[in-house]
């Protein structure tokens, strides 16, 4: 159920980082959608501490 919901809210397909694009090494676990590359860059900002 939830999972079609989701499907339906991506709909054109937003299996990619949003930030440049890439479909490498995306993270969706938090509902980021983005690469690990701009994960790294991103966390910095958003005071994710966790790397380094
Ligand atoms: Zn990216």
């Amino acid at each position: 159920m939830q999972i079609r919901l989701e499907e339906k809210f991506k709909g054109k397909g937003i299996r990619k980082c949003r930030m440049c694009g890439n479909v490498r090494g995306l993270i969706r676990s938090h509902r980021l959608y983005i690469c690990r590359k701009c994960f790294r860059e991103s966390a910095k900002g958003m005071g994710f501490k966790k790397y380094g």
